[in-house]
């Protein structure tokens, strides 16, 4: 089964911290973004698929009437399963109520709500457009509206956070009666203006605290761990992303969209120009002609993607969909790594433990070379 995955590529403003590929939204360009982006789906053979997720950018920016036209182009021309998936990212602040309930409406059954903190000081360090307060409006709007799988977005590490402050966003989000949290560490992404230089960001080991203090709350809250950003209630895992972590098939639409077959991965560059001209005024019939080819599925991105799950990855499932088993070498130092609490292992799983997420990238370089 597929899932498809939309890439809106409009923002009201661009974060300082942020290297997700958008512009600013306008009435004309975002006209012609529409169009080119039916022409791209139809472009591609039709799908069985069970989840659709609009990203971005922020997809919320479209008209609700915008948003279910793209549903319904997906309807016509795919299998899509009764029981999909159809999530939206949205800000808050950049949706009403009213617009929240017309989403709903149109289809979206699952809202991502980029929250990043509830404290008003951390949201101007982070340079983000909304207020606290209106974090919290935004999510009593969505459940008002009829939404009953919200997913919030906190960012751990902003500049100026402490453990305390951590605890006081994770309570917060514990206490909202959403369904899903995604706790995402602050990256310093090159070319963003973060990168000259930010006062406040808190150090490796301060981090790794915040990141043990959050999952600390979520622990004892009714949201369980199941990736190594990840929480939700039993039974609203994100489908969608799952599919990313489980190497299995998505299409992928709009600039800057990645898509795999489940072989390779593909894709569209960041860049609303091209992909105007790609798709604005036809059909392609050989439309993957634009797109770069990212790599292969294979064991290595088997093992990448599916030790972020708490759950880790199935040695039967390496061998029997990539013949591969790991080597003595890569055996020894996975015991290395058990002896140090960083790696559970059995039989039939290898799987991170919290401590080992915090050296995911260390341990994966090792067992890589
Ligand atoms: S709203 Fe989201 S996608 Fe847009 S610039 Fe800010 S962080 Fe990036």
């Amino acid at each position: 089964m597929y899932g498809i995955y939309i890439h809106i590529p409009f923002c009201v403003r661009k974060c300082p911290y942020c290297d997700f590929y958008s512009v600013a939204v306008e009435d004309e360009l975002r006209k012609r973004f529409l169009s080119a982006l039916k022409n791209e789906i139809l472009s591609f053979g039709p799908v069985d698929a069970d989840t659709i997720y609009l990203g971005g950018g922020t997809p919320s920016l479209l008209k609700p009437q915008e948003i279910s036209d793209i549903l319904e182009i997906l309807r016509s021309h795919n299998r899509l399963s009764d029981d999909i998936e159809i999530s939206m990212e949205c800000n808050p602040a950049s949706v009403t109520k009213s617009e929240l309930k017309e989403f709903r409406s149109a289809g979206i059954n699952r809202l991502s709500i980029g929250c990043q903190s509830f404290q008003q000081d951390l949201l101007a360090h982070l340079g983000r457009l909304h207020s606290a307060e209106e974090s919290k409006r935004t999510v009593y709007d969505a459940q008002e509206s009829g939404f009953s799988n919200i997913s919030v977005d906190i960012m751990l590490g902003i500049p100026y956070a402490t453990v305390e402050t951590t605890k006081k966003d994770a309570e917060v989000a514990a206490s909202l009666g959403i369904q899903h949290v995604s706790a995402y560490l602050l990256k310093i992404c090159e070319g963003t203006p973060f990168a000259a230089g930010v006062p406040g960001v808190p150090s490796d080991d301060e981090q790794a605290d915040c990141y043990r203090a959050f999952c600390e709350v979520m622990d004892a809250s009714s949201l369980y761990q199941y990736e190594i950003s990840n929480f939700a209630l039993p039974g609203f895992e994100c489908k969608h992303n799952l599919k990313y972590w489980n190497c299995g098939e998505w299409q992928g639409f709009g600039p800057a969209a990645h898509m795999s077959n489940g072989e390779k991965r593909f894709s569209f560059p960041n860049d609303l120009s091209s992909f105007l001209a790609s798709f604005e005024s036809e059909i392609p019939s050989h439309p993957t002609s634009s797109f770069t080819i990212e790599g292969t599925v294979d064991a290595e991105e088997y093992i990448i993607m599916g030790l972020r799950k708490s759950s880790g990855i199935s040695r039967a499932d390496l061998r029997n969909k990539f013949n591969r088993s790991f080597s003595k070498e890569q055996e020894k130092f996975l015991l290395e790594c058990q002896k140090h609490g960083l790696v559970d292992l059995d039989k039939d799983t290898v799987r991170l433990t919290r401590e080992g997420f915090l050296l995911s990238n260390s341990i994966l370089s090792e067992i890589m070379e």
